[in-house]
């Protein structure tokens, strides 16, 4: 039986035998080749479909080692900032084992999905007048001085546990991609990947490393400007952050691997984002970044020395996370009477 990313990698994570390992059987996740997109691409292109995690986005591969390691450290409560995804990861693991979970949330910018689940696995739940910089500046100076565990990926177990998903990519392919594609929003994520490239590397499971190639919206692209940005905005909530913590190590992912950190605009990612879903799957608008990512890198004609090569886009969240911004951009349903004419009509028969 699968019994989560700790048990399938635990030679390469900081656990012993005494670790009590929390798991909701996280990772495991599909590996989706794109038809639509490699033909466009002209690159074979395979989407991580991060989405089917316990709790809909790739968070839950950090959360089953932090959790983890901070019931093994006897701690009573943990504490997140979070634009969403991190918080439902956060309350349902403390719910599996038991522990106290405070989240701290911009107020008024979260999806429901993510409000609804971090509220049903019974968190307290902190809406703060600010955004997710300022949640996290709060949630640091918090845990520094009270014997609180600190869960964003500022946490090391965190990233520890989310480069599984490279391991995974590398398991499915037999070696690493040529190219891994990421959104990018506090670039804990880009970092784990990178990492967990690299030590597969060493350990002699795979051949090659990829080039990272993240992408943040371009209302909230620090990193591609070389600034904080003060009032990030984008509609993809999930990498609406200004000020990212894993900012250096999202460079040396950047620049180890000749790869690139570039920015999309929120037309681009809707785009993808519904690309996406009339090919059948359907990921959050952060996970969109990626491959609005590159399609743009493809129209510059960055790739046409790699024809026949592999991209791996990593699609971090599930899209019934934000059903809302679904609804919003694909119009209502038909309204009509009980009449199988009319129905036929409508239907194009
Ligand atoms: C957290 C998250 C991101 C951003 O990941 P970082 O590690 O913060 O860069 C992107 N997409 C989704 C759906 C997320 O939940």
């Amino acid at each position: 039986m699968y019994k989560g990313i700790i048990e399938k990698y635990r030679d390469f994570l900081p656990v012993t035998a005494k670790t009590p390992v929390v798991t909701l059987n996280e990772g495991n996740t599909p590996l989706i080749f794109s038809e639509d997109l490699s033909e466009e691409i002209g690159l074979k292109v395979y989407l991580k479909y991060e989405g089917l995690n316990p709790t809909g986005s790739f968070k839950d591969r950090g959360m089953t080692m932090a959790i983890s390691k901070a019931k093994e450290k006897g701690a009573t409560t943990v504490m997140c900032a979070s634009t969403g995804n991190t918080s439902a990861s956060a309350a349902a693991y403390a719910a599996k084992c038991g522990l106290k979970c405070a989240v701290l949330i911009p107020d008024g910018n979260i999806a429901l999905g993510k409000l609804s689940q971090a509220m049903i696995h019974n968190a307290k739940v902190i809406a703060i007048r600010g955004n997710f910089d300022d949640a996290l500046n709060l949630v640091k100076a918090i845990t520094e001085k009270y014997p609180i565990e600190l869960v964003n990926s500022l946490n090391p177990f965190r990233i520890e546990g989310q480069k599984s998903g490279a391991f995974e990519v590398c398991d499915s392919l037999n070696d690493a991609p040529d190219f891994h594609a990421i959104p990018v929003g506090n670039a804990g994520n880009i970092t784990a990947y990178w990492k967990g490239y690299k030590e597969y590397h060493t350990a002699g499971k795979s051949k090659t490393l990829p080039k990272m190639l993240g992408f943040q919206a371009a209302g909230s692209a620090p990193i591609v400007l070389g600034h904080a940005v003060e009032k990030p905005e984008t509609l993809a909530t999930a990498i609406r952050i200004g000020n990212p913590a894993s900012w250096k190590p999202a460079l040396a992912a950047r620049d180890e691997s000749s790869g690139l950190i570039d920015s999309v605009t929120d037309e681009e990612i809707l785009s993808a984002y519904k690309r996406l879903a009339n090919g059948g799957v359907f990921a959050e608008p952060a996970s969109a970044a990626p491959v609005a990512g590159i399609l743009k890198l493809k129209a510059q004609g960055y790739f046409k020395d790699f024809k026949g090569g592999r991209i791996v886009c990593t699609l971090t969240g599930h899209g019934l996370k934000d059903p809302n911004i679904a609804i919003k951009n694909v119009g209502q349903p038909v309204t009509l009477n009980p009449d199988i004419k009319d129905i036929l009509k409508e239907v194009g028969l």
